[in-house]
């Protein structure tokens, strides 16, 4: 294709297409036409490094043969059955293999399209299951979440979303709900050690449960790591003893592993590496590896049960949507599973996040990094105007912007939140990658830096 066509795409691009999260005004066509492995490919034919799994999403690199061939096999045999009343194949084994792989307790599978309304079904479920469980608590109708959690942009998921820039505009449409102080590693309480701090974080959710678990239906928590909050670390053990304190008043925990589920933080799920069962876990992003869209509520045979009743009863659950339960994308999630097993992709994990480790420890020491907190093969690099007291910078001074853009003429390609950095590339990078990513970010910081004459 010739300069003159993708000139015309770009205008298409640039006049028609609104894109997400995006000032428009000031948008400039990036359009990518390939991607091989962790590398992008743009018109120009010029490569870059995808830092950030495009979004979240990507787990085994783009163009992967396996799963290319999974969907191309399942596109002769039938691309949609609608999910209600009726089921398909790949979708059932899809089912199950979550089932087996989901924390024990998890044995049924609500498919959607999103992250966003994976966690919708959640909330919904929740409510639906007190007004229907034996014997039946209408009272618990109310939700609990944390400061600037981020759940997706549908109106129940901003609900009880906290990410203050994203949702305050919207306030009056959504739904009232009991907030939580985030539990933060770095931005602690002042004068508070981290176990202090954690232990000060606790005494919040128990507190709140203990006066008003009779109208709390769930906790919704995103497990470890608060990623789009701007990479926030939760205390270890936090995530454990919310369970337990979940439990002892009778509220469902639900756990969003959108973004940290599918191997990100070492193990296939987030909640495992604090051995936790939610009553609720939504999936969605590295569900089918960064292929398709499709989502998955898991939830537990009590709250099921609740569900069950002769059809005039009126117990089932009035939700759905039209592609949920797709069979292209179900076959591309099982055969992402399959890469897991087959490429040892979850073994090969933690000399790669050490990797990384080793970078960001570099990375720390400069001037400007106020913090850098890992899990898994995720990270943030959070920049300050000191270093000493975390000042942080206005979000309107674009930081993490900048930083990023000189990544950019890198060939990285990175999207920050706010004055984060946000390391998250496919489970699948090499480790000369990760050096390539993180020399990169380096170098885009000091450069930062000095132009900047912080
Ligand atoms: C991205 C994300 C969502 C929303 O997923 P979409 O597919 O963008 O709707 C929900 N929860 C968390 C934790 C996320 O990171």
């Amino acid at each position: 294709m010739g300069g003159m066509e993708f000139e015309q795409f770009a205008r298409w691009d640039r006049e028609h297409v609104w894109h997400a999260f995006t000032q428009m005004q000031e948008y400039e066509p990036w359009l990518i036409v390939r991607a091989e492995g962790c590398e992008l490919i743009d018109v120009q034919g010029r490569r870059w490094l995808d830092g950030v799994s495009s979004l979240w999403c990507n787990i085994h690199g783009h163009n992967h043969p396996k799963l290319n061939r999974a969907i191309c096999d399942q596109l002769e045999k039938v691309a949609h059955v609608t999910s209600l009343g009726m089921g398909n194949l790949p979708a059932a084994e899809l089912a199950y293999r979550l089932v087996q792989l989901a924390p024990p307790g998890l044995e049924h599978v609500f498919f959607s399209g999103d992250g966003a309304c994976a966690v919708e079904a959640a909330l919904k479920i929740a409510f639906q299951y007190w007004q229907q469980c034996h014997p039946s608590r209408p009272s618990k109708t109310r939700f609990v979440a944390f400061e600037d959690a981020y759940h997706g942009d549908t109106l129940g998921a901003a609900s009880v979303g906290g990410v203050a820039r994203f949702h305050a505009l919207f306030r009056p449409l959504l739904f009232e709900v009991f907030r939580l102080p985030v539990p933060d590693s770095y931005r602690r309480p002042k004068g508070m050690s981290l176990e202090e701090a954690a232990g000060w974080y606790l005494e919040q959710l128990e507190r709140l449960l203990r006066s008003r678990h009779q109208e709390i239906a769930a906790v919704i928590i995103e497990p470890l790591m608060q990623c789009a909050a701007g990479m926030v670390r939760h205390p270890p053990g936090f995530l454990a003893a919310a369970r337990r304190i979940t439990q002892q008043y009778d509220v469902l925990l639900i756990a969003d592993e959108v973004a940290v589920g599918f191997g990100r933080t070492g193990t296939m799920f987030a909640c495992q590496q604090e051995n936790v069962a939610p009553d609720i876990l939504c999936l969605g992003k590295g569900l089918t590896a960064g292929y398709l869209p499709m989502s998955a509520t898991l939830v537990t045979d009590d709250i099921y049960q609740a569900f069950l009743g002769d059809y005039g009863s009126g117990r089932m659950f009035y939700h759905g949507h039209t592609y949920a339960g797709n069979p292209l994308a179900a076959a591309v999630a099982l055969a992402s599973l399959e890469i897991f097993e087959e490429e040892h992709v979850l073994e090969q994990l933690p000399p790669k996040c050490r990797r990384l480790e080793e970078h960001l420890a570099r990375i720390a020491e400069l001037p400007v990094v106020g913090d850098v907190r890992q899990c898994g093969l995720m990270a943030g690099i959070e920049l300050v105007k000191d270093k000493v007291t975390g000042e942080p910078f206005a979000w309107h001074e674009r930081v993490g912007w900048q930083v990023c853009q000189r990544a950019k003429q890198r060939n990285v390609f990175l999207r920050p939140l706010g004055s984060v950095i946000v390391i998250m590339p496919p489970l699948a990078i090499r480790h000369e990658q990760i050096d390539q990513l993180m020399e990169a970010v380096y170098e885009a910081i000091e450069e930062f830096t000095r132009q900047t004459a912080l």
